[in-house]
């Protein structure tokens, strides 16, 4: 199955539980707008690469499309199309007034050089900026992007239209940022596993964690954790992975990537591989990297009391099923890891202002609707006795369903 298709899986259990008719199942599936574009790029050695570039606005019912923009090398079309799909539920799920969309350019960034990069970004946008809009399509970074990369599509964008800070969110606070957005997608996690660790009786604090992934999500939520008073025991990145059973330091890992590019080699660690730290024996298993680690495969070989998926599409859907058999439980991407398109959606707040919020205000918003979605999902719990994964979903297609016949172009 395509990455699009496994999203799909969890599309049509929602569909069907909302006896949703064809016609409309169909039409809130497939994207309403997918554009690939040529990303030619003279690189330093002065030869020109030519990259493939997506931006794929997969429904705008509930406003303009919003969504991340991820440089990875895999980033084709249906890796693409089932991020974009997922910001749809995700929004709906939260309940803030976007739709959902998704861009990348399937290329290496950690290969290329800041000029490359930089070169890149700006040919990117000149090629998509005409279904761009402040009303109408807003990116915002992912995987292999940053605020830099944000700073720079708002220029090259701006070049073409005038000066328009909320084309784009998670740019430097300096730059028309929010406070609190680098922070806010592990700070939502962390919001969202409090809430539901009081439900399952597990404390968080003494818990202990393994979080695949240390970057902007990853590192977030291992250092909000240790606030909590959680043990992280296990962190990793690309390069492979590092594990103390009295827990990491947490800000001594980010340092250490910082300086090294890497969080392998921390003194006071021992070496773990990438494979085994999903396999560690946790009270909270953290995806926070890329899609499809937790499979079939891997799924019987998880020992952990609760999955908290904060990278998007963290589990196939066989996984998924493996682990909901064997009783444990899997707080879903599009709620756990809502924070950051939350404080996004803050940050396009202010930008349209021209106002600038304190930090504990972002904070203290963000608190109220991750929670509020927490609650939302958990009474479909209780009413229905589904998964966190099929009530928040069913919520999320559901709201965008209601919302398609409001405006009446069902
Ligand atoms: P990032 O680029 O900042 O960090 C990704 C991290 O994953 C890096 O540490 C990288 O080394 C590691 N990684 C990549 N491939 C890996 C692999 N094969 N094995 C092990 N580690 C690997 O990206 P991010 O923004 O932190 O995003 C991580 C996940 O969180 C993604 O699924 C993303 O869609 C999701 N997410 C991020 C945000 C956000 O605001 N940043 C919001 C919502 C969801």
């Amino acid at each position: 199955m395509t990455a699009f298709e496994e999203v799909n899986v969890f599309f049509d259990q929602a569909a069907d539980r909302l006896e949703l008719d064809d016609g409309i199942r169909e039409m809130l599936r497939m994207p309403w707008r997918e554009l690939q574009v040529s990303v030619p790029v003279r690189m330093d050695n002065g030869r020109i690469e030519v990259f493939a570039g997506y931006r794929i606005q997969h429904n705008g019912a509930r406003g303009p499309y919003k969504g991340g923009t991820r440089f990875h090398p895999n980033a084709g079309q249906e890796e693409v199309r089932a991020l974009a799909a997922l910001m749809t539920w995700k929004t709906a799920l939260v309940d803030i007034p976007f739709g959902g969309a998704k861009g990348g350019v399937a290329c290496d960034p950690r290969s290329m050089s800041e000029g490359e990069l930089n070169r890149m970004t700006r040919r990117y946008v000149t090629n998509i900026e005409h279904i761009l809009g402040v009303n109408r399509d807003i990116p915002a970074p992912d995987v292999g992007t940053n605020p830099q990369t944000m700073a720079w599509m708002m220029d090259a964008y701006s070049l073409i239209h005038g000066y328009t800070p909320g084309i784009v969110t998670g740019k430097p606070v300096e730059f028309g940022g929010s406070l609190g957005r680098e922070a806010s997608t592990g700070r939502g996690a962390v919001y969202v596993l409090s809430e539901a660790a009081r439900d399952l009786g597990i404390a968080v604090e003494g818990a202990t964690a393994a979080i695949h992934g240390f970057g902007n999500a990853g590192s977030w939520t291992a250092l909000l954790l240790e606030e909590m008073g959680a043990k992280v025991i296990a962190v990793s990145d690309t390069r492979g992975g590092i594990f103390n059973e009295s827990g990491i330091d947490a800000k001594g890992a980010v340092q250490h990537k910082k300086e090294t590019g890497s969080v392998v080699g921390l003194a006071g660690t021992d070496p773990v591989t990438n494979e085994e730290l999903l396999e560690l024996n946790c009270d909270v298993l953290i995806p926070a990297a890329i899609d499809g680690v937790i499979d079939r495969d891997n799924a019987p070989r998880v020992r952990t009391r609760l999955v908290l998926e904060v990278a998007n599409h963290g589990l196939t859907p066989e996984a998924d099923q493996a682990l909901n058999d064997r009783g444990i439980p899997i707080l879903p991407d599009i709620l756990v890891n809502a924070g950051g398109v939350v404080a996004s959606y803050f940050e396009w707040t202010q930008n349209l202002y021209q106002h600038k919020w304190e930090e504990s205000r972002v904070n203290k918003e963000l608190h109220k609707i991750m929670t509020r979605a927490y609650r939302d999902v958990r009474e479909v719990i209780d009413r229905d006795g589904i998964t966190y994964r099929e009530a928040a979903f069913s919520i999320g297609v559901g709201r965008v369903a209601h919302i398609s016949n409001l405006r009446g172009f069902l």
